[in-house]
């Protein structure tokens, strides 16, 4: 075996993308104190306060199965993060690929791309890249005599309720049966023919989210995103892709000052956090113990911690700058936690 096959064969792939200092950043001389030498490690140079109150910084040093540097392309970390688990839900089994990490530190731009007009780097996001890669096996001989077609779900949890994005931010009740199968009940399932479908599902769904103060939320980055790509055989689940761009893990929330309602959320969010690791960790341990009831992140997400045929891959997103040190050392001990062992 190959360096390159091990890594495949892995079932948990973490891995660390760092984003460039933005204008804003630079403006307010924050400093870059992230810095990633290659080879899958990270070294954060975090400001320590000496007794004299004259700061200093202190290097730790984190290893993990791939890091990115601010140069590297969304199709770069496509390619060693999400494009080896399109082949896992050809083979019948499970794929999950998790954006992790603070608000504005590049989930969105990372799994939905970047069209706004505003960044001058218009990139197209994971997700985007995944369907293309679906379809492009769909055509495969090896695989277009199997029957398989393709749906798309994408739907958002916010606050422990769930929403559907392809059918006007719909509210859905989660059911489970005695076999212990999740079920959303009447999540929109909707047939797909092209990757452009997919990416046509993907504006509209993103537009629904970010839109509307009617409904429960008006900011996005308080929400878990969830895009599915379920190959269905004779009516079937075959296989499964489940793209999460997470809800931004922020240190640092002033108990003092914030209001009730994000005292919940933040709550909210660190539970299904927290149980997102165990999850991840009791699948990288064979445990017959998962969790999956302690969010209804996890719980939605059940079948990405069960089977011998399930992988997943977290990609933590980190901000390079000194003002967002305890959110960076955060994000980075959680991903370093979520390592198979
Ligand atoms: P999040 O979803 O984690 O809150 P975003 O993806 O919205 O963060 O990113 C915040 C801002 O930073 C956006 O304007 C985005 O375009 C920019 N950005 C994020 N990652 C990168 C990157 N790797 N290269 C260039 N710009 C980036
Ligand atoms: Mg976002």
């Amino acid at each position: 075996l190959s360096l390159s096959d091990m890594v495949e064969a892995r079932r948990i792939c973490v891995c660390v993308r760092k984003r460039p200092l933005n204008s804003k950043e630079v403006t307010k001389n924050d400093i870059d104190v992230v810095s990633i030498p290659g080879n899958g490690t990270l070294l954060l140079h975090e400001p320590k306060q000496k007794v004299d109150l004259t700061k200093y910084l202190d290097n730790q040093v984190f290893h993990f199965d791939y890091s990115f540097d601010e140069s590297s392309t969304n199709d770069l970390v496509y390619r060693f993060t999400a494009k080896p688990l399109v082949q896992t839900i050809f083979d019948g089994g499970v794929a999950t690929c998790f954006a992790y990490g603070q608000t504005g530190s590049g989930k969105t731009h990372t799994m939905g791309g970047d069209f706004s007009g505003k960044s001058q780097n218009n990139a197209k996001g994971i997700y985007a890249m995944a369907a293309q890669d679906v379809f492009a096996l769909l055509k495969q001989r090896r695989y277009s005599g199997l029957d398989l077609c393709p749906y798309v779900t994408f739907f958002e949890i916010y606050n422990s309720k769930v929403f559907d994005l392809l059918n006007k931010k719909a509210k859905l009740r989660v059911l489970e049966d005695e076999k212990q199968q999740v079920q959303v009940v009447g999540l929109q399932e909707m047939y797909v023919s092209c990757a452009e479908d997919v990416i046509k599902m993907i504006e509209m769904g993103s537009a629904c989210r970010t839109s509307g103060q009617t409904s429960a939320n008006a900011n996005s980055s308080r929400s878990h995103a969830v895009l599915q790509v379920i190959l269905r055989r004779r009516n079937q689940v075959h296989g499964k892709f489940s793209l999460v761009d997470l809800a931004g893990n922020e240190r640092g929330i002033d108990v003092r000052s914030s209001d009730r309602q994000t005292l919940v959320e933040t709550a909210e969010i660190n539970r299904s956090l927290l149980a997102l690791k165990e999850c991840i960790r009791s699948l990288g341990m064979d445990s017959h113990h998962i969790p999956f009831r302690m969010s209804k992140l996890t719980q939605v997400l059940r079948d990405s911690f069960i089977g011998e045929n399930s992988r997943t891959c977290m990609i933590a997103m980190v901000s390079p700058g000194m003002s967002s040190c305890d959110s960076t050392v955060n994000t980075l001990r959680y991903a370093d936690r979520v390592k198979e062992l």
